[in-house]
Parts: C-alpha cells; structure tokens; sequence
C-alpha cells in the first residue's frame, strides 16, 4: 500500500487538490473542481503526462470530493484511500500556532473563526464535514494559514485602536501565507547555511502578496493584518489604503462599506493600477510595449514591496537575506531586480546574470557582498502532506 497523502484547499465556489506519494515525496496528481454551484462547474485532474476535465451537474462538497477519488482510483493513481487527509485552513484565529488531528474541538474552533475570515473557513469547515462524511476512518488533518504568525510580539500584531476592540473581538493582525513563509524561509536558512541564526525576510508574491520577517525559524512581523487585505499591493487587492477612504467614498459617491471593500479586493491591485491586468506576465508585456499604466503599475508594486520590506527589518536583529517566493518572485527578472535596487540602502545588490537564470545552485541571486537575496520555490501542499503524515 503506497503512503498517499491527499491534501485539500476548498473555497467558496473551488476545490483544489493534490496527492502525494509520501514514500517517494512527489506530487503524483493534482486538479481544480471549479465554477461549483454554477452550470459549467467542472473538474480537471492532471497527473504526469495527462489529465481528464468533466463536468459536474451536482456540486455539493461530498459529491465533488467522492468523484475527485474516484477518478484518482480509476487512473490507478490511488491504489487504497489516502492515510490522511490535510486541508488547509485559512484562519486559525490565537487558536492554532501549529497543524492538528481534526476532531469537533477543533471543527468548533475553525468555526468560530469564520467571521474573521467569512468567505475562506465556512467552505474549509465544508469541506473537512463532507470528507468526514464520506470516509469517517480517515483521519484529517487542519494546517493553518495563520499559524506561523502566532509568534508575532504584541508590538507587531496589535492595531493602535481601542485595546477592547482587540480583548471582545479578537481585532488584531493575524498574517496569512505561513505555511509558504515558513518553508521558504527554512530552506533558505538551509541552503545559505544559517539555520540556527539568521534575520530573512521572504517576499511571497503571486495573486495575492505578503512579506515576513522571520528570526530563527519564529515570524516577527508580517504585511498582511486581520484580513488578506493589509499589506502589499496583489493582483486586485489595493493592499494598505488609508482607512479614511471608506468615509470619503461613502460621503462622495455614496458607497456603502460593502462596496467599497469589494472595490478593495477585487477591482484595485496592479488591475486597479494599469487598467488593463491583474498578471504580472501580462502588465509586464504591456509595459515593454510602452504602456504607460502598466509601468506605473508595475513601479507602484516594487515601491511599495520594497517600502515594507523596510519596515519588517526594524523587527530584525540581524538581515541575512531576502527571500523570493510565489509566482511572481520565482519568475520575474524584472520585478526581482526592481524590488532590489529599491533596496540598495541595505546593501542588497544583485548579480545579473544570476537572476536572468533564476538562480545558481542554491538559487542565489545576489552580488557576492551584502545579504543575499535568493529564489525558493515554495511547496505549500507539500508542507501541509508533510505535516499530516508526521501527525498521524
Ligand atoms: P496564486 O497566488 O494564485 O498561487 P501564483 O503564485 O501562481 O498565484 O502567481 C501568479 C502570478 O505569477 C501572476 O501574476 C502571474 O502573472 C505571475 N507570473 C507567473 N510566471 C511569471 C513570469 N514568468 N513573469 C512574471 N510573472 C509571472
């Protein structure tokens, strides 16, 4: 029997997966259950060399999550049910500071996070009772978004707003992202020989962006608050803004708070910006051509990356290396050595050459002298396969 571990991420209207061979440590499949609840909700499930796509007329969590097995049983890729199951949560509130066996504790606790994060733990708890449902002896396990960033000081996770706020309701910054800042930051410490002492701070940048700071191995601060809004501008989301602006909008234009937080987190960003894109490949192929949004879109999102990347090393005792992560920062040359000439006044500097290959050996991409920057491929499913199978 092979050692299959299946990890989980159900959304609101998405189910994406990924199986692993724990014995080998590979990815043997992967797949997106989409559009559900609408007409042309549809499943893909991609394993090496292939992949099927088929439509789902019902898109209940169960019924979804049972065809997602059976399909990886009928392309013999899962020979018996998973060991275990891991989902991964996005909230886990001051609850969690590390990964757990599921059980109803548990289960009630996720939900009494949801109102801290509405649209992303209602559809993980779904997700995690439906499987529960289907298959009662597989043990699950919850890895938390939040979780590495539960060893955040006081000084760095607490808004300056009515101390109340943060005792009734639980108003503080949380961080998300940190399974994939743990992981990169590690590797990184590993490969740049620093494991036991080090300052890193790690840039993980896809659609959505967050930085860290992290002092041997324990995140110290992080860009991203209560919600996945704070912080860096991302594809659609404005990232900081002054919190003055809901008033103003409401007084000029008469939005209401929901209109204007769905302007915040889906029609700002680098879209917001350029007009034109929320990827950084199309903005960035705008921008060669001359397209005056997209440049400033694109000097907008290194400015302000770089801006907090200054701010998290005043959370740092000593400043080793930058660390590059998510889609964007594990491919783009462009914003790679922007963010980095923002950053000279730390000594950062990179070797082009190094970076027009994505890396030596290890990945490094800076000059000799000064803290070193480096691209890290982030594992976030297998971090989380990991993590359950050392749980169970
Ligand atoms: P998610 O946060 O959804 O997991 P990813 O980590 O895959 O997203 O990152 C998606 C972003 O990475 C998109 O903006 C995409 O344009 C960008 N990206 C991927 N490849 C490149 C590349 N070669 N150059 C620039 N940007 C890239």
């Amino acid at each position: 029997m092979s050692q299959n571990i299946l990890v989980i991420n159900s959304g609101s209207s998405s189910v994406k997966f990924s199986l692993f061979n724990m014995q080998q440590q590979i990815e043997t499949a992967s797949g997106l259950a989409e559009r559900l609840g609408s007409d042309d909700a549809a499943l893909t499930v991609k394993w090496p060399g292939d992949q099927t796509c088929q439509t789902l007329t019902d898109s209940a969590y169960g019924t979804v999550l049972k065809r997602i097995i059976a399909v990886l049983t009928e392309q013999q890729l899962l020979d018996s049910l998973p060991l275990v199951i891991g989902h991964r949560v996005v909230h886990g509130g001051e609850f969690f500071s590390d990964p757990v066996v599921i059980t109803d504790g548990v289960l009630d606790r996720i939900r009494q996070c949801s109102p801290l994060a509405p649209l992303h733990n209602p559809a993980n708890l779904a997700g995690i009772e439906a499987l529960a449902a289907l298959y009662p002896d597989i043990p699950q396990v919850a890895v938390f978004d939040t979780a590495f960033h539960q060893s955040l000081p006081a000084k760095a996770f607490l808004y300056a707003v009515p101390y109340k706020l943060y005792e009734e309701q639980k108003v503080r910054r949380y961080g998300f992202h940190g399974v994939s800042h743990q992981y990169v930051a590690a590797e990184a410490a590993a490969r740049l020989g620093i494991s036991e002492q080090h300052g890193i701070i790690s840039a993980h940048l896809g659609n959505g962006c967050s930085a860290c700071a992290v002092a041997n191995g324990q995140s110290m601060d992080t860009t991203m608050g209560m919600t996945p809004l704070e912080g860096l501008v991302m594809g659609t989301r404005s990232g900081d803004v002054d919190p003055g602006l809901h008033q103003f909008l409401h007084q000029q234009k008469g939005w209401d708070v929901e209109t204007v937080t769905d302007m915040l987190n889906k029609e700002s960003g680098m879209l917001g910006l350029s007009g034109l894109s929320n990827d950084m490949r199309t903005l960035e192929a705008a921008a060669s051509e001359g397209a005056a949004r997209a440049q400033l879109a694109l000097e907008v999102f290194c400015f302000r990356l770089a801006r907090h990347i200054g701010g998290l090393a005043t959370s740092l005792s000593r400043l080793d290396a930058l660390v590059f992560t998510g889609g964007i920062g594990e491919n783009s040359r462009f914003i790679r050595a922007q963010v980095v000439a923002n950053l000279a006044i730390f000594g950062f500097a990179l070797d082009p050459v190094l970076n027009a290959q994505d890396g030596d050996a290890l990945g490094r991409i800076s000059a000799p002298a000064g803290p070193q920057v480096i691209v890290v491929k982030t594992k976030e499913e297998l971090m989380i396969a990991q993590a359950a199978l050392a749980l169970i």
